[in-house]
């Protein structure tokens, strides 16, 4: 292993995260890590151990984060993920996500935290936990924090991340227009508006801009953009330069990132649901292999096949599901076939199944194995990832810093 290695800053950064809240199953292998194995090799990648994120549901269950964080690293090695080609850090080691979190804080409304879809979502489904704290109401900042912090090009997302995404996106574009505008484009800016058609006009296009930074709704920017359409003494220069007052366009001290969507499918489940440790329907990666047949071989089929032979509808069988990420096509052609002709039982069908299930959790397993032989290397890995993410995220703090008046030095005041 080299001593030292510089990420390529010609290259895109990508940036993601997994909380250590338990075991990693085969829906995190298949969902996330494979993806990021395939985003390292074209990319400079940031992956982290989110263990504050842990904290955000779970702040009175703290016994077990740092043996799953270290698990956790344990096992993205395992399946592959290669520290010669990305970061692997732990987040509460880099202080800079916390600050940038704290000064994002600063200028976030409430109002687009409180309209993120996971804060509702969560306090329905999660009713056992305490989730009426800032700590949670705030992930959605931190993560944004997280990503924000390197600069990152393209986050890895699920359909459920999107808004968490785009939260990300308006911060930067809102931190950007606050802070990365210089004296003359505001001086611009006045000027333009002076152009207005009216007094009133101009009113509405100020209590527009205030209302768009408070509430961030479409609809307000909508109607914003159709106000500057209809302004007839306005060159196209003024109005594009009122318009970036509104979406934020001034000098891009913070990216705004983009979503990488993952194409695979989602792992389902023994249950046929997304595989998910809240549906209690998961394979863990470091399970006893016996454990696991066990749990396949009991797994539900197409409740239509009682008997034998009751022919069955594929489509509506979880095992199915599975077949799909793990059989070739002429096992699939097989397991269609069978099912619906009732030539083959559940039995028969779940056999290959079993046994493609068995040999990768038998080879991921014998690699856990041995990187957990290796503590030191894997600390080394940790400690060199977490000095060079530190490096990165300092970058950027720095800037932030000096674009916020915060300074230290008496020097740099003049
Ligand atoms: S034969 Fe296979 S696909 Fe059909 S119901 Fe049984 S387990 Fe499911």
């Amino acid at each position: 292993m080299a001593e030292t290695r510089q990420p390529d800053i010609t290259r895109d950064v990508v940036v993601s995260g997994m909380r250590p809240t338990g075991a990693l199953h085969l829906g995190h292998y298949h969902g996330v890590v494979r993806h990021w194995i395939e985003l390292q090799q074209k990319h400079t990648c940031y992956f982290f151990v989110a263990d504050w994120h842990a904290l955000t549901t779970n702040y009175n269950e703290v016994e077990s984060i740092a043996q799953d964080s270290w698990n956790m690293v344990v096992d993205w090695l395992a399946l592959g993920v290669n520290p010669e080609k990305a970061c692997l850090f732990i987040q509460s080691h880099i202080q800079e996500h916390a600050e940038l979190h704290v000064l994002l804080s600063m200028l976030t409304p409430l109002s687009w935290l409180e309209r993120m879809p996971s804060y509702k979502d969560q306090q329905i489904r999660l009713k056992d936990k305490d989730l009426s704290t800032y700590g949670f109401l705030g992930y959605p900042l931190l993560m944004s924090a997280d990503v924000l912090v390197y600069g990152a090009h393209w986050v890895p997302v699920g359909e459920d991340q999107l808004a968490h995404l785009e939260l990300s996106r308006e911060l930067a574009r809102r931190f950007n227009d606050i802070y990365g505008r210089s004296e003359e484009d505001n001086k611009q800016a006045r000027r333009a508006l002076k152009k207005l058609e009216s007094q009133e006009i101009r009113q509405r296009w100020e209590e527009l801009v205030h209302r768009y930074r408070q509430q961030g709704a479409p609809e307000i920017y909508e109607q914003a953009q159709n106000l500057l359409t209809r302004q007839k003494n306005l060159s196209p220069e003024q109005r594009q330069l009122l318009f970036t007052t509104l979406s934020g366009s001034g000098r891009a001290i913070l990216q705004p990132p983009q979503g990488i969507v993952n194409k695979a499918a989602k792992m389902p489940g023994l249950d046929g649901q997304k595989m998910s440790k809240s549906y209690g329907n998961t394979i863990s990666l470091r399970e006893p292999i016996p454990a696991v047949e066990k749990k396949l071989r009991s797994m539900p089929t197409d409740p239509a096949r009682v008997r034998r032979n009751d022919p069955g509808e594929p489509q509506k069988c979880p095992v199915w599901s599975l077949h799909k990420i793990y059989s070739n096509e002429a096992t699939l052609s097989w397991v269609d076939e069978g099912c619906r002709s009732a030539e083959i039982g559940c039995i028969d069908c779940k056999g290959p199944l079993i046994s493609a299930i068995k040999s990768e959790l038998s080879t991921i397993q014998g690699a856990i194995d041995d990187w957990s032989s290796q503590a030191d290397v894997v600390q080394k890995i940790i400690d060199r990832g977490n000095e060079q993410a530190r490096e990165a995220a300092q970058a950027t703090i720095k800037e932030v810093r000096r674009a916020m008046g915060l300074r230290t030095n008496a020097r740099q005041i003049t």
